[in-house]
């Protein structure tokens, strides 16, 4: 899992450059949009922010309960609103600061949005002493959780398969 070892790149990818100083400002940033959160009763004690060029462009903490939307975790919206910010779904020149290591659905989403740089505060374990336990979701994609009711069915392949055929056919498609 990320955290140990952050690789520093040459040039802007990845925030080279950035002093330790800094870097512990960003975080700081992100813990503050951690405890609005709690204070405005948004939702759990998370706060991301993240940061190109030395700047931050956005800044997000959990909103679940202030939306009723269970995927309004702090990393979600933060790449939300920098995609919004910067025209482009891609956030490849940028870095996130998370105030805890994020839960499987925002990590993906990291990845998703290219995000080459994660720094993150507590661990899943800090997380899971205050009731956010994330690792029965590590467990399930690794189909080792047997005690969940949940059920994951394929169907209808064929039918489906025809979007992609659609996708595979369009000239214009943007691939990502
Ligand atoms: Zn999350």
């Amino acid at each position: 899992m990320p955290g140990k070892g952050v690789k520093r790149g040459k040039g802007k990818e990845g925030g080279a450059g950035e002093s330790a100083e800094s870097r512990r400002g960003f975080m700081l940033a992100a813990v503050e949009e951690a405890s609005l959160g709690v204070r405005n009763g948004d939702g759990g004690p998370f706060g991301a922010v993240i940061v190109r060029d030395g700047e931050i462009i956005s800044r997000a903490h959990n909103m679940v309960v202030a939306l009723n939307d269970p995927t309004a975790h702090a990393e979600v919206l933060a790449i939300r609103k920098a995609c919004r910010k910067l025209g482009r779904f891609s956030l490849h020149d940028c870095e996130i600061y998370s105030s805890c290591e994020p839960c499987p659905m925002c990590f993906s989403a990291i990845h998703w949005a290219r995000i080459p740089c994660l720094f993150y505060g507590c661990t899943r374990k800090d997380a899971e002493k205050i009731g956010f336990d994330d690792n029965v979701l590590y467990k399930m994609l690794r189909g080792s959780y047997t005690g969940s009711k949940f059920r994951s069915v394929r169907m209808s392949r064929e039918e489906c398969l025809k979007a992609f055929e659609l996708w595979r056919k369009d000239t214009k498609s943007i691939h990502y």
